[in-house]
């Protein structure tokens, strides 16, 4: 079908939440590069935002869910699920969580962190419901996690929002010290900010959010839907730095694009939940745990944390060395990757790539956004920085 049908169908039928897009459609993929119908090739350093972190059509992947979608899809979680659990301990072996529920999407296992950091003191009979995060933050479209999004654009129509949440700057922590009650719940917090633009949380600010969360009885949520499964250069984000959180959100990478997130706790918090207080239909279905499973399956087989960490030293490396006077500053933590342009131009050198068939992100115009598959090797970064180089020129 051709690009304009789908785009005139599109366009009629289709809620006009996107509005115009980029104009391409994809048909097929292999490694970092998409393919459309009629054949044209775009190497893809975005990842369907940090998602596809295997690239598209990975053998061993693609053979588990094919084996999977033959056997069995859904059962519903009435009855045990053999990936279901083997998944949840995966996690619970490679971080500090004791215990996961599995969910659908990002925005969906945040709601469930607030849910259950919420439940956690009302069980206890302890009044405490209100959670804090930062601004700039984003934690999903439902009601809830637009509430904890703090960017007013996503919330202005919504309005009442679900109550009892407050936002802050990041890294200034007198600011959040002083937005702290005593019916404060949870802190809430992204160790790498990406959809705002790569905001990394400093380490010293984050050992006095642990150390003011311990001192006040307050639940340390930290959401890994986008910096979590490697993309920071370790497994989770938090393990980039000196702290642990009680609570964290997975999803993204966690399916390779099967949709999966996961919420993550110690076990004094996990608690909180006991039969029926939480649920869904679809979360951790066998489908989707097996999809999980591949992936930590290829995460070991082919070393890709590390290849993560590597290429994102090597990455800055070239980019440094082009010496554009464009680039005032590169933000990164392993493969996720923000480089800061002069007002306007990050949009510009973005459309240029696009023209050149390279896919990319950008952050209102200002910061390109780059997330690579996390297989990426030093020749495909060679070849993106060329790229990168024409169009800046
Ligand atoms: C993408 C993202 C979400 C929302 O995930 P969805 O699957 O789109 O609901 C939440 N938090 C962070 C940090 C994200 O990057």
């Amino acid at each position: 079908m051709k690009l304009e049908e789908i785009m005139s169908i599109d366009e009629k039928h289709y809620m006009n939440t996107f509005g115009k897009r980029t104009p391409v459609a994809f048909d097929h993929g292999k490694g970092i590069y998409l393919y459309t119908e009629e054949g044209e090739e775009y190497m893809d350093m975005f990842a369907g935002i940090a998602v596809t972190s295997l690239g598209h059509g990975h053998e061993g992947f693609t053979a588990a869910v094919q084996e999977q979608v033959g056997k069995l899809i859904h059962t519903s979680s009435l009855y045990y699920i053999k990936n279901q659990a083997l998944l949840a301990k995966r996690i619970c072996d490679c971080s500090v969580a004791d215990r996961v529920y599995f969910a659908n999407s990002g925005a969906e296992a945040n709601e469930g962190a607030m849910k259950l950091a919420k439940i956690y003191f009302y069980k206890q009979g302890i009044e405490k419901y209100e959670i804090i995060t930062l601004n700039s933050s984003f934690h999903g479209r439902t009601l809830a996690t637009v509430a904890a999004t703090g960017q007013p654009k996503y919330q202005k129509p919504y309005k009442p929002l679900v109550p009892g949440i407050s936002h802050v700057e990041i890294n200034d922590f007198e600011a959040l010290e002083a937005a702290v009650t005593d019916k404060t719940c949870a802190i809430m917090l992204e160790v790498v900010q990406g959809e705002s633009g790569v905001h990394i949380c400093d380490d010293e600010y984050l050992i006095k959010v642990r150390k003011l969360c311990d001192e006040k009885n307050i639940i340390l949520i930290f959401d890994e839907v986008q910096t979590g499964m490697g993309r920071t250069g370790e497994m989770f984000a938090y393990q980039t730095t000196p702290v642990e959180p009680d609570i964290f959100t997975l999803a993204k990478a966690l399916g390779n694009g099967v949709p999966i997130g996961a919420l993550c706790a110690k076990e004094f918090v996990a608690k909180g939940f006991e039969p029926g207080d939480h649920g869904g239909t679809f979360g951790g279905n066998p489908l989707a745990t097996a999809a999980g499973m591949a992936v930590f399956d290829a995460f070991e087989k082919e070393n890709i944390v590390e290849n993560a960490r590597a290429m994102g030293d090597y990455f800055e490396e070239k980019v440094k060395a082009l010496g554009s006077p464009e680039i005032t500053e590169v933000r990164r933590k392993g493969l996720m990757i923000g480089l800061q342009m002069p007002e306007g131009r990050a949009a510009e050198v973005q459309k240029k790539l696009f023209t050149d068939h390279v896919l990319v992100g950008c952050v209102g115009g200002h910061t390109l956004r780059i997330l690579p598959p996390l297989i990426i090797t030093k020749a495909d970064i060679d070849k993106f920085i060329s790229k990168l180089e024409a169009a800046l020129a």
